[in-house]
């Protein structure tokens, strides 16, 4: 059966969680939705089929292009370009803290290649893990890194009432918001995440269970 491009995309993202398949950034708090990235690029013969297509940011996508292989950043010798329907990325990449480390030569290759610790995408990752998008829950869990569809489970914001921030302010309001948010969240995670934030930030957090 042959699906449009539009419910293609869809489950591209869906398939990804809502996260970069290079650099595991989730979109939730970022100001666009990500991009679906052709892994073997249509001009090579490359297809529009699910398993030539990854989810990336426009970091991750603008250094991609229309590259498969890349320098080793040890050896200056070419290495393929992480393919994240066939490679399992917990076998490539591990976190230590906001840094990720390249295990193999792919991974670090292509950590250098796409600047992939740099000062802003570190900024993003102390961002994330205030609302518990970061670490990925499962970056380093082979059951559910590999590239193949179906076993990367859908991405939410955990919770819109994160551990954080003190609770202040009347009963009643901070019951009203803490249903407004869950409310919004199953149809809204960014507007949610930046409710969540300014919430916070009030003082209105943690929020009430009901
Ligand atoms: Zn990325």
């Amino acid at each position: 059966m042959t699906i449009s491009w539009a419910e293609t995309t869809r489950l591209a993202e869906q398939c990804a969680g809502g996260r970069c398949e290079y650099c595991r950034m989730h979109q939730a708090l970022q100001g666009a939705t990500f991009h679906v990235e052709h892994i073997r690029p249509r001009v090579d013969g490359g297809s529009d089929d699910l398993d030539n297509l990854a989810w990336a940011c426009p970091g991750c996508n603008l250094k991609k292009s229309k590259r498969q292989t890349i320098v080793d950043a040890d050896t200056g010798a070419p290495v393929p370009l992480f393919h994240p329907r066939l490679q399992n990325w917990s076998e490539h990449f591990s976190w230590n803290g906001y840094i990720l480390i390249g295990l193999t030569p792919v991974g670090r290759s292509l950590i250098v290649a796409f600047d992939l610790n740099s000062e802003r995408r570190q900024m993003i990752r102390r961002a994330e893990e205030k609302f518990g998008l970061f670490p990925p829950p499962d970056a380093n869990d082979p059951r559910t890194s590999r590239g193949a569809c179906p076993l990367v489970p859908v991405a939410r914001i955990p919770a819109c009432k994160p551990a954080f921030g003190r609770v202040a302010g009347p009963e009643r309001a901070r019951r009203k918001l803490g249903r407004y948010l869950r409310k919004r969240q199953a149809r809204d995670n960014v507007r949610c995440a930046l409710l969540a934030f300014l919430a916070s930030s009030l003082g209105l957090l943690p929020l009430p269970e009901r």
